[in-house]
């Protein structure tokens, strides 16, 4: 692990990481104790005052050069998170591209944070607002983009002048560890970035919350464990953003031109195995239109190659471990249960490693476990619907609010649409909605704050105002 700009061992021993594609182990990382949470907080604490008040051009440049250098070990961070994660090379490098974006993004913000200057309504003094860092931060990230959901969030710390202790997810910890090897490389002085890994995230997590030092929480993953995060933050009123669930409706309407609606499906569907919050999770079609779009996805969806992830020609590799495997096929065998018919796939392979086949189910039933929970795998599950008011009515009829997706030749028509439909990001027209330079985030249940774009950076910041007189 990475504490002080030093590597070390972990005080509670090690836990193997597995390779997806064979089940069998891979590595071994440490796996931090109470004593490395500590030492970590110790040392990005201490490292913050000089990284806060470093020159905001010192701090861009830094991030340049890990732009530079993330872009330089394109291909050994692609097949490293391709080994322990499980996409294809393909969306392993795309990954990367999309990680190292992050830097050079914030590089550009570092140098752009402003503060105010206004006149009070009575006229008796000015009102002036600065920014500063908000302080020591723990990163908590997911295992479904090893690299770039570490950099979302480090970049926009970083840039602000935050220092930070990094936890990323036990599945993929030797994409995080390898980064923070390359981000003292580029620059990043001891301390500012610290790195720890555990297979026992609750009794980190906890420790390093309940540390006085700590004054803000960045978390993405599951709902349900950002719920049990946010009660932990109230403890100690510290900042939060929140990256939770998703359940995506990717909405087709009966003018939409269908080759660039399949085209943006498999993309919002088939992006690193469908292991993505903002995957298109139910497809609301036009019943004019629903059997052709449905035929012409499943089509597209078996041609795609399985393998290995590591393997050049694949082009859906596995799931990440045994538990996503089965509650993907949980959920389809339940939906199938209740009426859904298999198009495509719907059934597990023998053999090793954690795959599951590309799916393409018709006749969903709206309340079916595919259309109400998060599938996250390679699961299409298609729905007829009368019209636009009914796309947008079960769109809207669920409790997550990441990102939609909607298909329409009618331009206005979209942007009605996009307007009504309850979520923090629409892909009009577009299959694709992650971006850096945009705000990414969700309301209702997914999530809390915004990463990328101008609002990225505020997540870091805090204002003071002084009240001033001259
Ligand atoms: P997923 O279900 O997609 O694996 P999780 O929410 O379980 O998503 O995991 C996201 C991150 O949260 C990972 O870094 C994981 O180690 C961490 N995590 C999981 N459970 C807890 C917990 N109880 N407390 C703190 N962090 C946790």
């Amino acid at each position: 692990m990475l504490v002080a700009g030093q590597w070390r061992a972990g005080s509670a021993g090690t836990f193997g990481v597995a390779d997806p594609s064979t089940g069998r182990e891979l590595a071994r990382v440490p796996r931090a104790g109470a004593d490395d949470a500590a030492a970590a907080v110790a040392a990005a604490s201490a490292a913050l005052p000089s990284w806060a008040s470093a020159a905001p051009r010192e701090r861009a440049e830094v991030l340049r050069r890990a732009f530079d250098l993330t872009l330089a070990r394109r291909e050994q961070l692609a097949f490293l998170i391709s080994l322990e994660m499980g996409k294809s090379l393909a969306d392993a490098r795309g990954e990367v591209g999309y990680a190292a974006e992050f830097f050079r993004w914030f590089s550009e913000e570092a140098v752009r944070v402003g503060g105010e200057l206004r006149t009070a309504p009575a006229g008796a003094h000015r009102i002036l607002t600065l920014r500063r860092p908000i302080g020591v931060t723990l990163l908590v990230t997911p295992w479904n983009f090893p690299l770039a959901m570490v950099t979302r969030k480090l970049a926009p710390a970083l840039a602000a002048g935050c220092t930070v202790v990094v936890k990323p997810a036990e599945d993929t910890p030797l994409t995080a560890l390898v980064l923070g090897g390359l981000l003292a490389e580029a620059g990043v002085p001891p301390g500012v970035v610290n790195v720890l890994t555990t297979d026992r995230p609750a009794e980190l997590v906890g420790r390093v919350l309940a540390d006085d030092r700590v004054r803000k929480l960045s978390f993405t993953g599951s709902t349900q464990v950002g719920r049990s995060l946010l009660r932990q933050a109230a403890d100690r009123v510290l900042g939060v953003s929140m990256e939770l669930g998703g359940n995506a409706p990717f909405i087709v309407l009966d003018d939409a031109d269908l080759d660039a609606a399949v085209d943006g499906a498999m993309v919002a569907k088939m992006r690193s195995g469908g292991q993505a919050c903002t995957a298109a999770n139910r497809f609301f079609v036009q019943a004019a239109v629903a059997g052709e779009f449905a035929d012409r996805l499943a089509a597209r969806m078996a041609a795609l190659r399985t393998g290995p992830a590591t393997d050049e020609r694949t082009e859906l590799g596995p799931m990440v471990n045994e538990r996503q495997v089965e509650g993907i096929a949980r959920r389809v065998e339940d939906s199938v249960a209740a009426g859904a018919k298999v198009l495509l796939g719907g059934s597990r392979p023998a053999g090793l490693g954690y795959y599951y086949p590309a799916t393409v189910l018709v006749d969903v039933p709206a309340d079916a476990p595919v259309a109400r929970e998060e599938i996250f795998g390679p699961v299409a599950p298609v729905v007829a619907v009368r019209d636009e008011t009914e796309a947008l009515a079960l769109a809207n009829d669920t409790e997550t609010g990441l990102a939609a997706y909607v298909y329409t030749a009618d331009l206005a028509r979209g942007l009605r649409v996009s307007e009504r439909l309850e979520v923090g990001m629409v892909g009009l027209n577009r299959g694709l909605v992650s971006d850096p330079a945009a705000p990414f985030g969700g309301v209702k249940q997914s999530g809390l704050g915004r990463e990328g774009g101008f609002e990225g950076i505020h997540e870091y910041l805090e204002t003071v105002y002084v009240a001033t007189a001259w």
